[in-house]
């Protein structure tokens, strides 16, 4: 009988850093499920390439900003694994779908607080508490952070509070699911070239100069500077890696 691969779960794996993260945790070895929001066949694509590594892949339609959403999604990846994967089980959670929205706090709306909040907090919150029957004993949480949990740059109050926030839930989770073998870490990525943001970082010539020009290493990150440290979370050399905050960004604003 051959071995049951490992299986993570990546949230918003069709671009950026969550395809880097799905395709780097690939090459690891581990078989992945990844979701998209709106672009199936990006997704699809990302599948597309995990399975031309040996891999199986598969991909399923989640909005993290909708938790009424979450036990028919939970239901379907439940299925999904049955009939591909050959299991009913995960071992790894990858909470990295997200949003950017710049607004300078005293101009940030309830609207868009709340939009931020049920993707950046209260979907990772509740969609872990509901996939958790389905992760192994001894399996892993990623969170996604941000740099500007740490350091503040003007327009990010809401984003950057909610994302200290869900490095604040990662020890909790670290210290509630010990007993299950069940580690969760969070990274917190500093500027990235992604569409992150309307693809600021990318397109923004003088932006991103600006945040090269206050990054140790003089450059900002791309997906590539990423998805390599989930993947390595998701190995059995990070066992030992409980309730910390990783920050991955050359050394910005430091
Ligand atoms: P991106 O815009 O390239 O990709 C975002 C991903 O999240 C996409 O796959 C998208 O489909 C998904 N997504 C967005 N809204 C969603 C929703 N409501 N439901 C489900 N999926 C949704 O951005 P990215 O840079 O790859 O960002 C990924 C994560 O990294 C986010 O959590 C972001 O906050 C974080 N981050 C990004 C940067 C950066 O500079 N790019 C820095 C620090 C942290």
């Amino acid at each position: 009988m051959t071995q049951q691969n490992k299986i993570a779960l990546v949230t918003g794996g069709s671009r950026g850093l969550g395809k880097n993260m799905a395709l780097k945790i690939a090459d690891k070895g581990l078989d992945v499920l990844l979701t998209y929001h709106s672009k199936k066949e990006e997704a699809e694509a990302v599948a597309e390439t995990i399975r031309s590594k040996g891999q199986k892949a598969a991909v399923l339609q989640l909005d993290t900003a909708n938790s009424t959403a979450f036990p028919a999604f939970v239901e379907q990846t439940q299925q999904e694994l049955k009939q591909h994967f050959g299991t009913g089980k995960i071992d790894y959670l990858v909470n990295n779908a997200g949003i950017g929205i710049n607004a300078p706090f005293v101009e940030t709306t309830e609207e868009q607080f709340d939009l931020l909040m049920n993707i950046h907090l209260k979907g990772v919150f509740f969609l872990t508490q509901q996939l958790l029957p389905m992760l192994n004993d001894g399996g892993g949480i990623i969170n996604v952070s941000s740099g500007l949990a740490r350091f503040a740059l003007p327009g990010y109050a809401a984003y950057g509070a909610l994302k200290a926030a869900v490095e604040t839930l990662t020890r909790y989770q670290a210290k509630e699911l010990g007993s299950r073998g069940i580690r969760s870490n969070v990274i917190a990525p500093g500027a990235i070239e992604t569409d992150f943001n309307g693809g600021a970082v990318r397109d923004n010539e003088q932006y991103n100069q600006i945040v090269a020009s206050f990054t140790a290493l003089g450059r900002v990150g791309l997906p590539d500077d990423i998805g390599g440290v989930v993947a390595f979370l998701c190995t059995d050399d990070a066992r030992w890696i409980n309730a910390q905050r990783i920050e991955v960004s050359g050394g910005q604003s430091i």
